[in-house]
């Protein structure tokens, strides 16, 4: 059996033209080497597992090699290259500071520095983990560091840069790494695949570099023990979550088509297979937010290219993006953050997903009912104090905000419309200032409908508020409102529209003029519920009550609507009583 050596040591960069996604230095490090500047110490920082090591050695192997190529890289030749290679070379000395931090660790490198070099020009000290020294260990090396002999490099390298002393800081070129773009992973496992004759689905090296949160060394890792466990010479996606306990993606696109259609059972049914397969719920709300902003990237295409993804499934995104609209996306992203933040101190995490789930699945019939629906009409109905609207060709971005319109019409050229309502009440001036901080610039016509939503968001909100303080009928009726106003059903309005109302205590007495009102209003389960939530109370009653005398304009009202048979007949009834007698003779005869 031949040795088996990890990928990451197998395939550590030899040269800077090999180091993955720290180019810029590679860069800076080469041009000093060419010009002969080179400083006498190095601070490397960055993540872990991004090169920073690598970097070092191979910068030390450069400024020993012997017959350099273009004075920057290493011919890997020469035997002071292959000793190098070999991890033979008597001048390189390691010092791990989290494991040797004392002052007497420091002491030894101290004393080899004074020594020079048998063979090569330099002597190169890598400090790994700088930030872990004592500070008397800091305090010791200060000196050497300071002025130190002709042959001796020092390449010190961190996790954490605050933690080191700024009089070290001050004598290092710093260079900062950066994490490793997943694309840049990929590319670099592809290349090892490639070597090791390992066909890899895209999807799967991508999954791997994502987990691998910009560490190469991590990427490399996984890489192999996903090699060592799938039989063959084949790594699929459906083996890398498998064995990552990674969350498949396909959940957030089954879940997301769920919402577009209202599915509620579907996605209930989905968070409900993702918890049995022991995911966390948290990690679940944030891959769907994740997947909520993949979406909307690839709703635009000119962001598309931001996806780290392969084309393949860059093509799901984008299909699945053109299904929804920009500003379900937004509020849903919204909510899945807010419900993030309020899992860390919820105590049935499950029941607080499933409900931001429930309303993410009707947040489509929310936003389309007001964009849709919404007639001219219901949008000066609306409870705002003005409605700005905006030229849909201007591609300036605008900064209106409302309770100013009309100063700006004065003064701007833009043709802008300012509808006012006669009627202000407290919270209407309330709701006013808080849009000016509320509106943004308005980027693009697509996120037009972000400022309805904005609204719609604003006054429940305002409504909520103002309920939470007293259960008042005024607060009752403005929930009330909202509701009528979101909901996409045009009778469902007129029955609600058509009410009177007291409160008697938790009770709310409303008196309809017909039966039919009160069914519809009665098969609105929704209604009640939001009630009793923006109220914070539970044991809140709707006792609803056909009561006709209330109603005398109902008359008049209803000889211009279309009544339905029942209706009809109802009235036929009350006015020729005999009809009631016919009717249960032709119910007998026909056997109904
Ligand atoms: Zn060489």
């Amino acid at each position: 059996m031949s040795k088996y050596i990890v990928s990451a040591r197998k395939y550590r960069p030899m040269t800077f033209e090999e180091v993955v996604g720290q180019d810029h230095v590679a860069k800076t490090l080469k041009n000093a080497l060419q010009i002969g500047h080179l400083a006498h110490a190095f601070l490397f920082t960055g993540p872990r597992g991004v090169g920073k090591t690598t970097c070092a050695r191979i910068l030390a192997k450069v400024i020993n090699c012997e017959n350099p190529k273009n004075q920057v890289e290493a011919c890997n030749e020469c035997s002071s290259c292959t000793s190098f290679n070999d991890n033979a070379s008597f001048n390189i000395f390691e010092l791990d500071a989290a494991s040797n931090n004392s002052v007497e660790s420091i002491r030894m490198l101290i004393d080899q520095v004074r020594i020079q070099p048998q063979k090569g020009k330099y002597k190169v000290f890598i400090i790994d983990e700088v930030h872990m020294l004592t500070s008397q260990a800091f305090n010791a090396f200060l000196k050497t560091l300071e002025e130190p002999p002709e042959h001796a490099i020092f390449i010190m390298a961190t996790t954490e840069k605050h933690k080191v002393l700024p009089t070290i800081l001050s004598r290092c070129q710093i260079f900062d790494f950066r994490r490793i773009q997943i694309s840049d992973i990929v590319r670099q496992l592809e290349i090892i695949c490639d070597k090791e004759n390992i066909q890899a689905e895209k999807q799967a090296l991508h999954a791997i570099a994502e987990k691998a949160d910009g560490a190469m060394r991590d990427a490399l890792s996984i890489f192999d023990k996903i090699t060592s466990s799938v039989s063959g010479n084949a790594i699929t996606y459906k083996d890398v979550v498998n064995n990552l306990n990674l969350l498949d993606y396909e959940y957030y696109f089954k879940i997301t088509d769920a919402c577009l259609i209202e599915d509620i059972a579907k996605v209930l049914l989905t968070l409900d297979e993702v918890i049995k397969q022991g995911f966390d719920v948290e990690q679940f709300v944030l891959g769907l937010a994740d997947h909520f902003r993949d979406l909307l990237i690839a709703k635009i295409p000119s962001t598309i290219g931001i996806l780290e993804a392969s084309e393949e499934l860059k093509k799901r995104y984008y299909d699945q993006s053109q299904l929804a609209q920009a500003s379900f996306l937004l509020s849903g992203l919204n909510m899945l953050n807010q419900c993030d933040i309020d899992l860390v101190r919820a105590k049935n995490k499950r029941l607080q997903v499933e409900l931001v789930l429930s309303k993410l699945a009707y947040l489509s019939r929310a936003v389309n009912s007001d964009v849709f629906a919404g007639s001219v009409e219901a949008q000066e109905k609306k409870n705002s104090v003005a409605n700005v609207s905006l030229n849909q060709n201007t591609d300036k971005p605008l900064n209106l905000s409302p309770n100013h319109g009309s100063n700006n019409t004065g003064t701007t050229s833009k043709p802008q419309q300012v509808v006012s309502q006669p009627e202000t009440t407290t919270t209407n001036i309330e709701s006013s200032n808080q849009s000016k901080d509320i509106v943004e610039p308005v980027a693009s016509s697509m996120f037009g409908n972000l400022d309805k939503i904005r609204d719609m968001v604003r006054q429940s909100e305002a409504s909520k508020l103002k309920a939470k303080k007293e259960l008042t009928i005024e607060g009752i009726q403005k929930i009330w409102n909202n509701y009528m106003e979101l909901n996409p059903s045009i009778s469902l309005k007129k029955a609600m529209e058509l009410t009177q109302m007291t409160l008697q205590d938790k009770t709310i007495h409303v008196f309809v003029p017909t039966q039919v009102t009160k069914d519809m209003i009665l098969q609105e389960t929704g209604l009640i519920e939001r009630i009793r939530e923006e109220m914070s109370a539970t044991d809140i009653i709707l006792d609803i009550e056909v009561n006709l005398e209330r109603f005398p304009e109902y008359e008049e009202y209803r000889t211009t609507v279309t009544l339905s048979n029942k209706e009809k007949y109802l009235e036929m009834l009350k006015k020729n009583p005999s009809l009631g007698l016919l009717s249960k003779k032709t119910r007998s005869k026909t056997g109904l």
